[in-house]
C-alpha cells in the first residue's frame, strides 16, 4: 500500500528513496530481529550507511558529505522509520540529526575535521548528550559541571538515556561552565571516548528501541580540552536548542512513516485473518478502524510535511514543528495499538511485528522534548 506523493519531494527525491529502500531491505530488515535480541545493531552498520553516502546528506562535499540537502535526509528518515526497528532508526538518526549538527553549525573549520568527516566516513560513531538523572525536560538546569582550570575544562557529572552512548566515539556534550546564571551559563563540549574520568556507567534496557544502545555516562574529573568547545563559552543553552527544529522533524517524519507501517501489517493481517467465516477485512468495524487510522496518518503526514517545507525554506516554524511532532508521534502510537488490536493475540506475541512497532512506537511522545513541552511551546507561541 502507498500513499500519495507529496508535491513536497522532486523525482530526484523519490529515486534516491527507492535506493536507500532497497538498501534497508537488503542490509537492515533481515537482521532486525536477530538486533533486537543482542541489544544493538552492529557498529559496521554506520560504515555501511557512509558507504551509500546517507551520513553527511546535509553536509558539504569538502567535508565527505552530498550537499544533497535536508529534504534527501528527510527522506532517509522516513525509510529508516518503517524499516522495522526503531533502534536503528534511533542509532543512525542520533548520530546523523542530533549529534553531528552542532559539530557543522558552530565548530571551526579544525573541529569539523576532526569530528564532522570522520562521522560522515562512518568511522567515528557520535552521541548528544543534554539529558542527566536530575532531568531532561528543563535543559536550563543541566548540572553537569566543567571548571576552567588553564587550558582545560575539568568536567564533573553524568548524563543518561544517551543514544549511541555505549559506543560513541565522542559525545556532544552540554556542560555548565558558570554556576550561576541558568540557560546562560551552559556550554557545549565535544568529549572523547578516551579521555581519563569520562566513562560509561551503564548499559541501559528499554521498552522499545531495543536495537539502539543507551546509556548513562559519568564524568569524573574529566579533563577535556578548552579546544573542544563548540563556539564562544556559555552559549551552549543556545546551541543546543538551533537544531531542536530538525530533531523534532526527524522524530515526526519517522512516527509518521513507521505509523504507515503498522497500518500496513494491520491491513494484511485483516486480509487473511477469517473468524465467523469472513476476513477481518471485510467486516464493517475492521474496515472503519482502518480508515481511521489512514486518516490519523494522513493528518499527521500533512502536518509534518508543512513544517518540513516550512524549516527547509528556512520560514520561521517553531509552532508547526511542534505541532508535527506532536500529531505524528500520538498518531503512531494509536495506529500501533490499533493494529495489535487487529491482529488479537497474535499481536501481543514476541514473533509479530506489530508488536515492536507498539514498543517502539512509545518514545515517539517522550524523546526530542515531551508532548507536554510541545504544547508549552505552542502556547508561548500564540502568546497567550
Ligand atoms: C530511549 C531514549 C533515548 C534518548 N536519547 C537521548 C539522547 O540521545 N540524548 C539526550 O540528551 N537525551 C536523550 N533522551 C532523553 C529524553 O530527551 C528525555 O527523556 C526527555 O527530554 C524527557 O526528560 P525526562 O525523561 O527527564 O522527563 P522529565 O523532564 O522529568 O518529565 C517527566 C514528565 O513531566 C512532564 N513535564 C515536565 N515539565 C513539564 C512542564 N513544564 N509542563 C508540563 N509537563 C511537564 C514531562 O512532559 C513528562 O511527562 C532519551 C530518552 C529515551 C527514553
Amino acid at each position: 500500500m502507498t500513499s500519495a506523493r507529496s508535491a513536497i519531494f522532486a523525482d530526484e527525491h523519490e529515486a534516491f528513496r527507492d535506493t536507500v529502500r532497497r538498501f534497508i531491505a537488503k542490509e537492515v530488515t533481515p537482521s532486525v530481529e536477530a538486533w533486537e535480541e543482542a541489544g544493538e545493531f552492529p557498529s559496521e552498520l554506520f560504515k555501511r550507511f557512509a558507504a551509500l553516502d546517507l551520513l553527511g546528506l546535509k553536509y558539504p562535499e569538502s567535508l565527505g558529505g552530498t550537499d544533497a540537502g535536508k529534504l534527501y535526509e528527510a527522506v532517509l528518515f522516513e525509510e529508516l522509520g518503517r524499516c522495522g526497528s526503531g533502534g536503528v532508526f534511533a542509532g543512525i538518526g542520533a548520530h546523523v540529526a542530533i549529534a553531528t549538527p552542532p559539530v557543522f553549525n558552530f565548530g571551526s573549520e579544525a573541529q569539523r575535521r576532526r569530528w564532522l568527516q570522520p562521522a560522515i566516513s562512518g568511522d567515528l560513531v557520535m552521541a548528544l548528550a543534554i539529558t542527566e538523572p536530575s532531568g531532561g525536560s528543563d535543559i536550563a538546569q543541566v548540572e553537569s559541571s566543567a571548571r576552567r582550570d588553564g587550558d582545560h575544562y575539568v568536567v564533573n557529572g553524568s548524563k543518561t538515556f544517551i543514544t549511541n552512548g555505549v559506543r560513541a566515539g565522542a559525545v556532544v556534550a552540554l556542560v555548565r561552565t558558570k554556576p550561576e546564571g541558568g540557560h546562560h551559563g551552559l556550554s557545549i563540549l565535544v568529549i572523547e571516548k578516551e579521555t581519563p574520568g569520562y566513562s560509561v556507567s551503564r548499559k541501559l534496557n528499554k521498552l522499545g528501541w531495543r536495537a539502539s544502545d543507551t546509556a548513562e555516562l559519568t564524568f569524573q574529573d574529566c579533563r577535556v580540552p578548552v579546544e573542544n568547545r563548540l563556539g564562544p563559552e556559555h552559549e551552549g543553552f543556545y546551541q543546543a536548542l538551533a537544531n531542536f527544529e530538525w530533531e523534532r522533524i526527524w522524530i515526526a517524519v519517522g512516527a509518521v512513516a513507521s505509523a504507515q507501517r503498522s497500518l500496513e501489517l494491520a491491513i494484511d493481517y485483516a486480509a487473511n485473518r477469517v473468524q465467523f467465516g469472513k476476513r477481518l477485512a471485510e467486516m464493517p468495524v475492521i474496515r472503519h478502524k482502518i480508515a481511521q487510522m489512514l486518516l490519523r496518518i494522513e493528518q499527521a503526514r500533512h502536518l509534518t510535511y508543512h513544517a518540513l517545507w516550512l524549516h527547509v525554506n528556512r520560514q520561521p516554524c517553531t509552532k508547526e514543528v511542534a505541532m508535527a511532532k506532536i500529531a505524528a508521534t500520538e498518531a503512531d502510537v494509536a495506529v500501533a495499538d490499533e493494529a495489535l488490536q487487529i491482529h488479537g493475540g497474535y499481536g501481543y506475541m514476541m514473533e509479530y511485528p506489530v508488536q515492536r512497532a507498539w514498543r517502539d512506537a512509545r518514545l515517539g511522545p517522550i524523546g526530542a522534548g515531551t508532548n507536554e513541552i510541545m504544547r508549552d511551546v505552542i502556547a508561548r507561541e500564540l502568546d497567550l
